[in-house]
């Protein structure tokens, strides 16, 4: 073959990567997002809209964008969230707009969230990896929330509950990552970004120089 065949050209995948990942709440998610993001400078966090209250030292536009109930009823009723749901008694939605303007600009893009709302987004969302984190036993996730000292004791028992329903969807996820060591579970995060990276699919745009003229 001396060109490049119509059926590569549309295998290609041009735009930007859509990095999701879910664990239950203590897993260690937010650690190993912000240590992965630092080892990948142009991995861009995704910044989720809330209705929950802010926590000490969290801040708006940075952790999440806090907004009241009806802000967003309305986000929904427009049809600007990606996806959206009810976690712990509170909701959480990714913007549309942010979403594919990132991804069309080639911007590779990390979303923290839950699995109800990676669910939605694996149906509406072709080329996203999906990686769930996993903490090595419940016990260890009790340990770990009941430090945290963040939430009140009944907020522990809910996010304890939650944590079962959520972990029996690991099943569908592309990758599950097991966070029993940070440096481990960090590598294997690292892993995941250079494979997905290097997918013929995204490389297209290198194997394209080598045939000046073929689109
Ligand atoms: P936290 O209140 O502890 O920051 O987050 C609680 C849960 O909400 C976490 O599992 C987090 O991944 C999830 N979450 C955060 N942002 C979003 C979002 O935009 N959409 C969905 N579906 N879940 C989110």
């Amino acid at each position: 073959m001396n060109g490049i065949d119509a059926e590569t050209l549309r295998g290609s995948i041009p735009h930007g990567t859509l990095l999701v990942v879910s664990a239950p709440s203590g897993a260690g998610k937010t650690s190993l997002s912000r240590a992965l993001l630092s080892l990948f400078p142009d991995l861009r966090q995704s910044v989720s809209f809330t209705t929950r209250s802010p926590r000490a030292k969290e801040k708006e536009g940075v952790d999440y964008y806090f907004i009241a109930g009806r802000e967003f009823d309305e986000m929904v009723r427009q049809g600007d969230l990606a996806e959206w749901a009810v976690v712990h008694g509170n909701r959480y939605g990714t913007s549309k707009a942010t979403l594919d303007a990132a991804l069309r600009q080639g911007q590779d893009i990390l979303l923290d969230i839950d699995c109800q709302g990676a669910a939605q987004l694996k149906e509406s969302c072709r080329q996203g990896v999906f990686i769930f984190i996993l903490p090595p036993s419940l016990e260890e996730l009790k340990k770990r929330l009941e430090k945290r000292n963040t939430d009140a004791a009944a907020d522990v028992e809910i996010r304890l509950q939650n944590a079962r329903r959520e972990i029996a969807a690991a099943s569908w996820y592309d990758y599950i990552v097991i966070n029993d060591d940070f440096g481990r579970a960090l590598e294997e995060l690292k892993s995941i970004v250079l494979s997905e990276r290097c997918r013929a699919a995204r490389r297209f745009g290198f194997v394209k120089k080598f045939f000046p003229g073929a689109d």
